[in-house]
């Protein structure tokens, strides 16, 4: 029999989040995760809210928040309170830059503007440190978007015509260059953003690369490249980039895989096992067994009849992107422990008409049912040890309203901090709730 503290299905933000805070609070901690996360196909930077449900748009996250919750009631930030949003953005800021990985947002709290692989501004507001963050007044000369022949994910020429259409952009040249390296792919074969990584370590490649940069742009311009530097190290390799060429860089996420997030979850995979924590990649949870209810232990895929017992179990498994949620003719499960979900299939409106319209889909706001402390309802009552969060959670919208990456922290914080603080009941009280 395994024996843990804390058990955390799922190692996107939220499943790492929580278990880095369990572990780091003096708790056992074992996570298992199946697979990829959407960090992987993610911009690196954090949504707190860009939108309101009604479709106002949102310059300042904090003051909209009453809005928020006025309109929503049942939002997870609604949940989870003001103050715990707050608290959770600055613990994770700060354990990220103890990873290397320094996070900053506007000083008066403002949502800022990221550039996009198509060369569209999308509002965000936590960045890393290679992302221009755009308010309204382009501090720069130029702007020279750059990409390398042969790497078939980034588009200058598309980011310049775009970008060029924005008011904001309207007196600011923009150019695009494409860089030759020595190499090139083989045959048809294009490269990819990890081939691109790899060829870059390479010495001649560098240094070409870096004269190349230097004979393309110079010290006033901004210097847009897509994500291709280093694998999980970039940020060194960014700083290094900028000591020798002088230039100011902006990196952009292309296709995926995403540089940028990878980044960020390889980070916070390493700080997880600093701290001394159990990892299962690559195992899936396919069960439960239950007592009264608490979740006693779990099965996985790999364990076979060997069960994983737990005192607290975290539960972060995504939502249709990653499996945590099904979607299925008549109905959307969490296929695991079938937990009851929070959807309006009465309504019969689980989509828009027009995909990319200015309306919200209904679906995506479906997700598991929680109370306060964001524990689950299963067969009609709250599951004492098991707390979910992140993109499993109903009732937002992360596309919409632009609060995916803001909403998976606070929730992970959150059910982590509600989980060490709830004293665990025993059975006669059990059998009560
Ligand atoms: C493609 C995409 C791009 C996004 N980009 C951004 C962005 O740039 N900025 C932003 O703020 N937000 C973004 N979001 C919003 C996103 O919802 C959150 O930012 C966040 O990444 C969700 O994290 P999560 O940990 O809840 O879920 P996920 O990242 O989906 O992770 C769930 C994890 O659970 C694992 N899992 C699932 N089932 C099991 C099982 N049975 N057993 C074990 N493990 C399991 C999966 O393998 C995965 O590792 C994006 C979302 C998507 C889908």
């Amino acid at each position: 029999m395994i024996h843990y503290d804390t058990a955390v299905i799922g190692s996107g933000i939220a499943g790492l989040t929580a278990a880095i805070y369990s572990q780091s609070h003096g708790q056992r901690t074992v996570l298992i995760s199946q697979g990829q996360s959407a960090m992987h196909f993610a911009s690196g930077s954090f949504d707190v809210l860009s939108r309101l449900p009604d479709g106002a748009p949102v310059s300042h996250p904090f003051k909209s928040m009453p809005t928020l919750f006025q309109l929503r009631p049942t939002h997870p930030y609604h949940r989870v309170g003001i103050e715990t949003i707050r608290a959770s953005l600055t613990w994770f800021s700060e354990m990220m830059a103890g990873c290397g990985i320094p996070l900053t947002h506007q000083a008066d709290e403002a949502n800022h503007f990221r550039i996009t692989a198509l060369g569209t501004l999308k509002s965000t507001w936590l960045s890393q440190p290679y992302v221009y963050q755009h308010r309204c007044e382009v501090p720069f000369k130029r702007i020279v978007v750059i990409s390398v022949k042969g790497y078939r994910d980034f588009s200058p020429q598309m980011i310049r015509d775009n970008l060029s259409l924005h008011p904001d952009f309207a007196n600011t040249p923009i150019v695009s260059q494409f860089i030759t390296l020595p190499v090139r792919p083989n045959g048809t074969h294009n490269w990819r953003a990890l081939d691109l990584a790899h060829q870059l370590r390479i010495e001649a490649n560098w240094q070409h690369w870096c004269e190349q940069l230097n004979h393309f742009a110079n010290a006033d311009d901004l210097v847009v490249l897509p994500a291709i530097l280093g694998n999980g190290d970039g940020l060194i390799q960014l700083s290094e980039l900028h000591k020798i060429t002088g230039l100011t860089f902006n990196e952009v996420a292309a296709m995926p895989p995403s540089l940028l997030g990878i980044r960020i979850e390889e980070a916070l995979l390493r700080e997880f096992r600093r701290l001394g924590g159990t990892l299962l990649r690559g195992d899936s949870v396919t069960n439960g067994e239950f007592h009264y209810n608490k979740l006693v232990n779990l099965s996985t895929a790999h364990l076979g009849s060997t069960k994983l017992h737990a005192k607290r179990f975290i539960m972060a498994t995504g939502s249709y992107f990653s499996q945590g949620l099904k979607a299925e003719y008549h109905q959307i499960r969490e296929p695991i422990f079938e937990l009851e979900m929070d959807t309006n299939y009465q309504q019969g409106n689980w989509y828009q008409p027009r995909f990319a319209g200015n309306q919200a889909h209904p679906f995506v706001a479906f997700g598991v049912k929680t109370d306060a402390q964001l524990r689950p309802y299963r067969q009609g009552k709250v599951v004492s040890n098991l707390y979910c969060c992140g993109a499993m959670l109903a009732n937002y919208d992360p596309v919409f309203e632009g609060c995916g990456g803001g909403v998976t922290i606070a929730t992970a914080f959150h059910a982590a901090r509600q989980m060490l603080l709830t004293p665990q009941a025993t059975h006669t009280s059990e059998a009560i709730l």
